[in-house]
């Protein structure tokens, strides 16, 4: 079985074993209120309890530094085309505008692929179509050469919890370290829609 493959299968069995934990907790709090405590619950209480798992997630991330080891600014990957990119950009898209300010794309995948095997060769195997793109503004040593310019792409990398990392980069233990937190919060949001609609419907 391919490294991916096993990854996310794992995921997906720890999800179903968070989700019905949680499904279980939501639904036996729920059973202990008044009906009219039910939106307050899922919509004050439960959004308070979400909000500080999400400060969890940024705290957890001050334990990482950046070891510059000059991957992400060597490769990125862009789901949009440079074409889609600068389009996006001239639509007032902050992030676009950023990331073509110091992004260009590779020529072709082979060539990103020759720096950078291992990473490619994950994104290949999620079956995702992603365009490749590198900066020419990191030094050979592994500096950025326009540090003090630098966007805010490249200031709060990595901020996404579920991104694929390079598997060099430093922040790879804060992703594992926040695993279970970003589950139980997807599995929270979910469950959550779920009673928000039965609540509409008066089926609780
Ligand atoms: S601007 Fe600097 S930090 Fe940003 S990708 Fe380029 S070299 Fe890296
Ligand atoms: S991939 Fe991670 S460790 Fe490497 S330069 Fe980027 S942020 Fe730093």
């Amino acid at each position: 079985m391919d490294k991916l493959k096993e990854h996310y299968e794992n995921l997906i069995k720890q999800y179903r074993e968070i989700f019905v934990t949680v499904l279980n907790t939501m639904q036996g709090e729920i059973n202990q209120l008044k009906h009219e405590e039910i939106d307050n619950y899922l919509n004050v209480e439960v959004e308070t309890h979400l909000n500080l798992q999400r400060k969890l997630i940024k705290e957890r991330r001050n334990n990482y530094s950046c070891k510059m080891c000059g991957a992400c600014c060597r490769l990125a990957i862009s789901e949009f085309s440079p074409t889609e990119l600068l389009q996006k950009s001239l639509n007032g898209d902050k992030y676009a505008k950023e990331f073509i300010s110091v992004f260009t794309p590779y020529n072709d995948e082979s060539e990103a692929e020759k720096q950078f095997k291992l990473y490619v060769d994950l994104i290949n195997e999620t079956g995702e179509k992603v365009y490749y793109y590198h900066c020419n503004k990191v030094t050979e040593d592994n500096k950025c050469s326009d540090y003090e310019n630098r966007p805010s792409i490249c200031r709060d990398y990595p901020d996404n919890p579920i991104q694929m990392l390079h598997p060099t980069c430093a922040y790879i233990g804060w992703h594992e370290s926040i695993q279970k937190i970003v589950l139980t919060i997807k599995a929270i949001t979910e469950i959550r829609e779920h009673f928000r609609n039965e609540l509409k419907k008066g089926n609780i």
